[in-house]
């Protein structure tokens, strides 16, 4: 059923069949020996087509589902996954100063966050595996996503956390019915006690990176871009990088649709990192082949990652697409969820955010041209980090008595400034 050939390592190039081997090339070990998923392209070619998708009528990202690991579509939970709208935005073109701004609101997905594209492969793979449970290590998104999918399998879930994950992300969790593990650490810290627990329990891990067929899910944000554009591909993609899954995930999704024929280019994917957590734009800029470890620290959670945990794709998606890395502060993560919120009305998490803080770091360095177009990733939302929202505003609700009187005075006494 399933159109996929063969899985590739990374760095070594040794070939390995789907049936042998779950996460990573045992020669090169889980940071440099991810896996490449192959397909039979002349297959998927027959299956799908841009005339046939014009005419699908399925509005989740299993339109792809060619293109996807899946041997067992049974296995598919019914949660409406991708197919998030894709906004032009003439504001941010405007005070830009490019040809064309789109915004791609990944917060519309089932738990809000851009994960729920790996989680529901991730989820298929478990059941063909007939896997008893499965885990993840997450900064929160990963793991809130995974524990919708798991609740709907009836599949028993652990995750581990950092301590400090945002107070949503773990009420999501334990709504969803994972059982939740607080680890005293950092998410790096939490990404080994799970890779651990899963090779002593046999649980199947959804842990990002390791797992080849996460990127798969989340290259079909790519693949939907290209659609939505009716085929025409954008300049620039900017993308919130902490591992660099979606990073590479997108990167492969426009390849594939490239090798399919149903594009004519490639854009320059740019991975946009918070100053306070950038070891891929460190690697970058040294030309360095490995990133990290560094001591991460960001108030973007979702992007807050000492070791890259793919690096080697991430790398190589920055280097083959012509594209790079960017860092920015905190303070303009900040002042780009402020404007995303007032020019186009999306909600971002922070990290949610640090992709439109990128485009605009690099527009104001003159990076762009002015005939230059760019897609920009919103990758999580809002609600799932209050407390990281509230830094990027200073506003206070005005309080009054019961009386209209001083609502007009404190009114007026604003008017002022
Ligand atoms: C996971 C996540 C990212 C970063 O994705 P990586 O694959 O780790 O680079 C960015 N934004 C949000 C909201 C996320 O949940």
């Amino acid at each position: 059923m399933s159109l996929v050939t063969q899985l590739i390592c990374v760095s070594c190039n040794r070939r390995f069949s789907p049936r042998d081997i779950d996460y990573t090339c045992p020669d090169c070990g889980p940071v440099r020996g991810t896996l490449e998923v192959e397909y039979d392209y002349d297959a998927v070619r027959r299956e799908l087509s841009r005339e046939k998708l014009a005419r699908n009528r399925n509005a989740t990202h299993w339109r792809y589902r060619p293109l996807l690991p899946v041997e067992r579509p049974e296995f598919i939970q019914p949660l409406a996954v991708g197919w998030t709208p894709l906004y032009r935005n003439d504001a941010f073109r405007d005070r830009l100063g490019i040809g064309a701004v789109w915004i791609k609101d990944d917060s519309r997905n089932p738990t809000a966050s851009l994960k729920d594209r790996a989680s529901s492969v991730g989820v298929v793979r478990a059941l063909e595996k007939g896997a008893a449970a499965m885990t993840a290590a997450s900064t929160g998104n990963a793991a809130s996503s995974l524990s919708a999918f798991t609740a709907l399998a009836g599949l028993p879930t652990y995750i581990f956390v950092p301590e400090h994950a945002p107070r949503a992300k773990l009420v999501q969790l334990l709504l969803f019915g994972a059982h939740v593990i607080k680890v005293r650490g950092t998410y790096d810290d939490a990404f080994d006690l799970c890779w651990q627990a899963a090779e002593k329990w046999g649980w199947y891990n959804r842990s990002t990176a390791i797992n080849p067929y996460l990127g798969e899910g989340k290259k079909t944000a790519a693949l939907e871009i290209c659609e939505q554009l009716d085929w025409q591909v954008p300049d620039w993609v900017f993308v919130p990088v902490g591992d660099g899954c979606i990073f590479q995930g997108m990167w492969k999704g426009f390849k594939d649709a490239h090798r399919l024929g149903w594009i004519e280019r490639l854009p320059k994917m740019i991975g946009v990192q918070a100053e306070g957590s950038a070891a891929l734009a460190d690697a970058w800029e040294r030309g360095a082949d490995t990133a990290g470890p560094i001591e991460a620290s960001t108030f973007a959670d979702s992007i807050s990652v000492g070791l890259p945990r793919d690096q080697v794709k991430a790398l190589k998606a920055a280097r083959e697409s012509g594209g790079g890395f960017v860092r920015v502060s905190d303070a303009e993560i900040a002042e780009a969820l402020a404007l995303l919120a007032r020019h186009a009305g999306i909600m971002a998490e922070p990290a949610g955010a640090a992709g439109l803080a990128g485009l605009r770091k690099m527009a104001q360095q003159g990076r762009l041209g002015a005939n230059d177009t760019a897609v920009v990733m919103v990758t999580g939302h809002g609600l799932k980090d209050i407390d990281g929202v509230q830094k990027a505003m200073q506003r206070e609700a005005i309080v009054v008595e019961k009386a209209l009187e001083d609502v007009e005075e404190k009114l007026k006494a604003i008017q002022r400034g």
